[in-house]
């Protein structure tokens, strides 16, 4: 991705809030007894005095208070979270190269107490970030090649995406696009959208559009419409998507004023990002739910990290979660070989082993897609467990999910090629077993060859 041309970040009145001189400073609001906030909201174990008691149940539900009052520095998050001496020496090392930044709200989540809690790892640095940092490479994806005008990118001949800005309201510690961390807050100048949406109005082939960012959803809501009303006149843009983690870690975000205006521009979809089920709260729920009212579809694009979500039980929870508060569980991510993540990823097989631990035991409509975002531009490969065990054009052998070899026949396909006459099994993971357990198979598939009998 080619460096914006405005670097330093315009201080605006509106948009994005609280990047101002005070932006890593908590505003201490003059105390309201009745609107004081008390320690229940989230699943907070914060010292009250020291954090919730300037926030008024006003400003916790103000987005823009929230934006502003992000915690940016070691020292600040010291007051909130107990760290040891040696840990805020580190983390300050740690955020020379990979800045900090947590909303007050999805700090709340935190069980500040537990080291290994799944919101903390998310939010706070780790040590092993510089540590391990060799390890991976800036931009695994290839964005910077893939870029034609300064902030869109275009590798799929139908498909946009529009890098808006680099601004997140939380840094989270296993982003794709640590690299931009590097650059301060930045947005896009108006003639560099110009230039954008000139190149998708040349491109007739280019039928969806992706914002992206940083977070699209740091901008004002007037800046957004300005773009999308402007892409919706583009008789070819189809769909417009919307990746954001606002819904998650910053809630109060998703706003009748944002809600109304995105319900003026239809079809637009919004992907966001849960990664574990702490993160389900009263708050996202109904940010979710005016985002459905306004005819806003959601998405979850989930990110399988270490420690964090890597268990079947994890992954199961989280989903059916999603599906209560009506938010598809559609992509589990295998996390990008990104410098400065690698202590948060987690082998291949532990994402394939998650999908084959959940597809049965739980319905299909919970069960993401598991996919590697191959390096350099090469696109999403879906993996999942192998259940063809063997495959001619008669007949294939496939595994259930309780593990039983079940004979299948192939109907005969009149149209297109036939299919091969090779048997899988060389390549089959399963080919030890398979021949180990071929002579069981006979009887199956005897009792098989009469379907109608089988079928209850
Ligand atoms: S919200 Fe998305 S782009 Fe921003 S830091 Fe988190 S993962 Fe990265």
């Amino acid at each position: 991705m080619t460096k914006p041309e405005t670097i330093k970040f315009q201080i605006e009145e509106e948009e994005p809030p609280g990047i101002t001189a005070t932006r890593n400073e908590l505003v201490v609001e003059e105390e309201e007894p009745p609107g004081k906030l008390a320690v229940t909201v989230g699943t907070a174990i914060i010292n009250e005095n020291s954090f919730l008691a300037p926030a008024t149940r006003e400003n916790w539900n103000d987005w823009k208070w929230q934006f502003r009052n992000r915690i940016t520095t070691v020292e600040r998050l010291s007051t909130l979270t107990p760290l040891s001496a040696k840990e805020k020496t580190q983390l300050k090392l740690v955020t020379t190269k990979y800045p900090l930044s947590i909303t007050p709200y999805y700090l709340s989540l935190i069980n500040t107490y537990d080291p290994d809690d799944p919101i903390r790892k998310q939010a706070i640095p780790s040590f092993e970030e510089i540590a391990l940092g060799s390890i991976g490479f800036e931009d695994p994806l290839g964005e910077k090649r893939d870029s034609v005008v300064p902030g869109l990118v275009h590798r799929y001949p139908d498909r946009v995406l529009m890098v808006l800005t680099d601004i997140c309201p939380m840094l989270c510690r296993h982003c794709t696009r640590k690299r931009e961390w590097h650059n301060g807050g930045w947005v896009r100048t108006p003639g560099e959208i110009k230039t954008m949406l000139d190149y998708i109005r040349r491109h007739k082939s280019i039928r969806d559009v992706i914002l992206s960012g940083g977070d699209p959803l740091t901008l004002s809501t007037r800046r957004l419409e300005d773009v999308i009303s402007k892409l919706r006149q583009i008789d070819h843009v189809e769909i417009i998507r919307i990746g954001t983690r606002f819904p998650v870690v910053l809630p109060h975000r998703i706003d009748d004023e944002l809600c109304g205006m995105l319900s003026k521009y239809g079809p637009i979809w919004l992907n966001t990002q849960f990664n574990h089920p702490h993160e389900i709260t009263p708050e996202s729920a109904a940010a979710c739910e005016r985002l459905l009212r306004a005819g806003v579809p959601v998405n979850n694009q989930s990110v399988l990290l270490r420690g964090i979500n890597d268990s079947v039980a994890t992954q199961t929870k989280l989903c059916n979660s999603l599906l209560k508060i009506k938010v598809r569980p559609y992509y589990l991510f295998q996390c990008d070989e990104v410098q400065g993540t690698e202590h948060l990823r987690t082998s291949v097989e532990t994402g394939i082993k998650i999908i084959d631990g959940m597809r049965g035991h739980t319905s299909g409509l919970a069960i993401p897609s598991f996919v590697i975002d191959l390096p350099e531009g090469g696109g999403k490969i879906p993996l999942q467990p192998n259940y063809v065990l063997t495959q001619t054009k008669e007949e294939l052998v496939l595994r259930n999910y309780q593990g039983r070899f079940v004979w299948y026949r192939n109907p005969k396909d009149k149209k297109g090629p036939e299919p091969t006459a090779e048997t899988q099994i060389a390549n089959n993971p399963f080919s030890d077993s398979l021949n180990e357990t071929k002579r069981e198979l006979q009887p199956v598939r005897v009792r098989n060859e009469n379907r109608a009998r089988l079928r209850p």
